[in-house]
């Protein structure tokens, strides 16, 4: 079986850098990380280890630390203010291109326009970005877009939507909305779309698809279904640990893919089990 690595895969530079920044802390105890910093189990655990406190993904309340981390899905301007006005120092990891969404949000508010975000409303980017603005809509498929009374409409996406939903569903608020001047500003990152992109270029020249990430990780199951919906033998796996040799009886070639917040070495971990598995009797194995 041979393995096929996706060109482009695993950790973004915004949750890297947010794990330099956590890799820095001196007091992990002093220190509350405001929500899921990663949805990556291992990473989780490995910062319970250290010491750092948690808050719940609600993040309701207000951390007993001196220090919150803000991860790189980022907060609220409203929450920022809660936070320091509750006399704490925020250490903010706020991935950049998640402050170009918030900005292109703001841009599209300011033009007097109802903004309408394309997205899960219970992803924690999603709930950083309507909390500053009034009135907005969330949308996370063409389903729920309805006709609206607003003659001004902005569209922005979390960053991590997928590319042909975010046109599916603009084109059907515009159909929708045929009154309305409709401005869209594109706010999904470039990881994604080139991981996205990555992964189509894979697809044709494979037998199976292992994805390694995280089960809560968005990116990882858009990663996923984008393997199920080319026809492909799918495998969505957390580590090595999950892998098991019967589910590649007869593949000759697997291709390889991850999400965003998957480390480096969890990868090199899954691929070296693939590699092996390469010289192992495939068929028949338990
Ligand atoms: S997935 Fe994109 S937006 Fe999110 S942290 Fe990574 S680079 Fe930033």
């Amino acid at each position: 079986m041979q393995v096929l690595r996706a060109d482009e895969m695993g950790m973004c530079f915004g949750v890297r850098d947010a794990l330099t920044t956590i890799g820095r802390v001196a007091d992990p105890t002093a220190v509350t990380i405001h929500g899921e910093l990663v949805h990556n189990p291992e990473v989780l655990a490995m910062l319970d280890r250290r010491g750092f406190h948690r808050a719940d993904e609600a993040r309701r309340g207000v951390p007993g630390t001196p220090v919150v981390l803000v991860t790189a899905h980022g907060v609220s301007d409203r929450e920022r203010e809660r936070l320091t006005a509750a006399g704490k120092q925020l250490l903010d990891t706020t991935c950049p291109l998640v402050q170009k969404a918030h900005a292109a949000a703001k841009e599209l508010a300011a033009e007097g326009r109802r903004v309408v975000v394309i997205g899960r409303a219970d992803h924690v980017e999603v709930r950083g970005l309507v909390e500053d603005l009034a009135a907005p809509i969330v949308v996370a498929s063409e389903a729920e877009v309805l006709p609206w009374p607003e003659r001004r409409l902005g569209v922005v996406s979390q960053t991590t939507t997928p590319v042909a939903l975010a046109r599916r569903i603009v084109a059907r608020i515009r159909a929708e909305n045929p009154h309305a001047d409709v401005r869209e500003i594109d706010t999904i990152c470039g990881p994604t779309k080139a991981r996205i992109e990555a992964l189509a270029a894979l697809l044709p020249r494979i037998d199976a698809l292992v994805v390694v990430g995280g089960h809560g990780s968005n990116n990882t199951r858009q990663l996923v279904q984008r393997g199920e919906a080319a026809g492909l033998r799918t495998l969505h796996v957390e580590h090595a640990g999950e892998l098991q040799p019967a589910w590649f009886v007869g593949c000759r070639v697997v291709g390889l893919t991850a999400g965003t917040s998957t480390l480096p070495r969890t990868i090199d971990e899954v691929a070296s089990w693939l590699g092996r598995l390469e010289s192992a009797p495939v068929r028949g194995s338990a």
